[in-house]
């Protein structure tokens, strides 16, 4: 038989005080939900180990995988705006680190694979709608090209986890470039401890951004290129109506990526004051405050950082100060090229935030589908014979045709050709999202009946978000009133 993952796990050369190391706990009948193939072969995995017994056991936590040394990771987090000391994985293990055969490093983690001894009063499982919700919802924003996590596996424990009433527990494989957070460095901040947070920064540099060592402030080169990824990633969410719904800075990666699929959501009517998360009730994680809570988290990460930045302590409030400045300019110029991408420009101009701002405000005041609305533009530029437009699954109201001509006119003055617009538009407007609606409709087929064929369904649509077929029609609906999710829920 094929080998599994080779593990090479340099987080564990870290300081005790990092991590704990701890087991999976067992699971009663482990049966498998699905295998991401694709992905295996990405990261130099095989895909016939992946459907292996082996891999099954490995991955449901029943058997340590060669190498392995499974551990939780300790951190702490500002959630809602409190601050908590001590979170850490309480139901996550990273089993260990991959290099893929392009050299990017992996961390391998199960999610729902028992208690840690940072789990406090949790039962450290996963109810399995959360896991089907985290694959598909991960695995839409990596087709959307969004910086995220990934989800190789999805296994079904056999066993029943009490939440609302009994539900089936599930098993996540989760693939993230790493999972330390804005939270990894508040854990050494606040308790005083310095060194372990320059320990962790040194870490962080030499595995995410190894060409800073050699800068004359590479704290301060670091946290900058931090906040620039932070920028573009929440920019990216802007431009797809995605709500992440907890960004905790326990929720935060260092990274750059999408972590943490709660109760996040694709909008369906575009409402900037969109909150789908149960617990927020102040609406604090809503649409419109997501590229200032994105800042907020870094001022979270630049304090912690502060007494790294400069032995002055005026020069490093002043340093850190610049680099957080700089985070409103970030995301500015990434939410306007991300607008203009999708407003098919060759480039941004001053006078085209009018006309976004415009378009968003007949989508807010007509209750437009945010999704459909923009690929809708896509059709009224399409060039190639073979486009299919979505018809009769989106109609404009009259504003909206108003609109069209002023953003004709200015189409008309750009350099580009329609020719050059019209793929660009179409990679920034997809056809299909994971909705709400189809995404619940996936999880209570699961849970409920033990048939994952609409999430395979519904996963083998979102793996090719630009391409609409009218035979897929379905998917891409908006949802009828009845069928509206107006809450998610935290995988807890
Ligand atoms: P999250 O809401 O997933 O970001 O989790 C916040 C904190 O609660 C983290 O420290 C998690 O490890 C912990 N946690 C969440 N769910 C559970 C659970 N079922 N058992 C133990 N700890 C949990
Ligand atoms: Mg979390």
């Amino acid at each position: 038989m094929s080998a599994g993952p080779e593990f090479d796990t340099t987080f564990a050369s870290l300081p005790d005080e990092f991590y704990s190391y701890t087991q999976p706990i067992r699971v009663a009948n482990a049966s498998s939900i699905i295998q991401n193939s694709n992905l295996a072969t990405k990261l130099g995995i095989d895909p016939e180990w992946l459907v292996s017994n082996e891999a099954l056991q490995i991955l449901a936590g029943n058997q340590t995988a060669m190498g392995s040394a499974p551990m939780a990771q300790a951190y702490a987090g500002h959630q809602f705006g409190s601050f908590n000391p001590q979170l850490g994985d309480g139901r996550a293990h990273l089993l260990g680190e991959i290099v893929a055969p392009n050299g990017e490093r992996f961390d391998l983690q199960l999610k729902g694979s028992g208690p840690t001894p940072y789990s406090r009063r949790g039962d450290g499982r996963s109810p399995m709608g959360p896991v089907i919700r985290e694959y598909l919802i991960s695995e839409a924003m990596a087709a959307l090209g969004v910086p995220t996590t990934r989800s190789l596996a999805a296994i079904a424990t056999g066993e029943v986890v009490m939440r609302q009433g009994p539900t089936p527990g599930a098993i996540l494989t989760r693939i993230a470039p790493s999972h330390i957070r804005v939270g990894s460095f508040e854990y050494f901040a606040m308790q005083g401890k310095q060194d372990s947070v320059k320990t962790l920064a040194d870490y962080c540099i030499k595995r995410h951004f190894p060409q800073l060592a050699d800068h004359s402030q590479p704290y301060l080169s670091f946290l900058n290129e931090v906040i620039m990824h932070q920028a573009k990633l929440i920019a990216q969410w802007q431009g797809l109506g995605f709500i992440h719904g907890v960004m905790n800075t326990d929720n935060m990666l260092i990274c750059g990526a999408t972590v943490d699929y709660g109760p996040c959501a694709f909008m369906d009517q575009f409402d900037p004051e969109k909150v789908f998360s149960s617990i927020d009730k102040q609406g604090r994680y809503r649409y419109s405050q997501q590229p200032g809570i994105g800042q907020w988290n870094l001022v979270r990460l630049a304090q912690a950082l502060l007494p790294i930045l400069h032995t002055n302590g005026e020069q490093a409030l002043a340093d850190a100060q610049q680099a957080l400045d700089g985070y409103v300019k970030h995301f500015g110029s990434a939410y306007q090229k991300v607008m203009s991408n999708k407003l098919g420009f060759s480039q941004p101009q001053a006078s085209d935030q009018a006309l976004t701002e415009q378009l968003l405000s007949i989508m807010t005041e007509h209750q437009l589908d945010f999704t459909l609305c923009f690929r809708y533009l896509v059709d009224q530029v399409a060039t190639d014979t073979q486009h299919q437009p979505i018809g009769d699954v989106f109609s404009a109201p009259n504003e909206l045709l108003l609109w069209q001509q002023q953003w004709q006119q200015r189409l008309a003055a750009d350099t580009q050709t329609q020719a050059q617009r019209y793929p660009q538009m179409k990679q920034a407007n997809p056809a299909f999202i994971a909705r709400n609606h189809q995404v619940e409709l996936a999880i209570r087929a699961a849970e409920d009946q033990g048939d994952y064929q609409p999430f395979y369904d519904l996963l083998s649509v979102i793996k090719a978000p630009f391409e609409y077929q009218p035979t897929l029609k379905t998917f891409a609906l908006a949802p009828l009133p009845q069928e509206v999710v107006q809450h998610t829920f935290c995988g807890t």
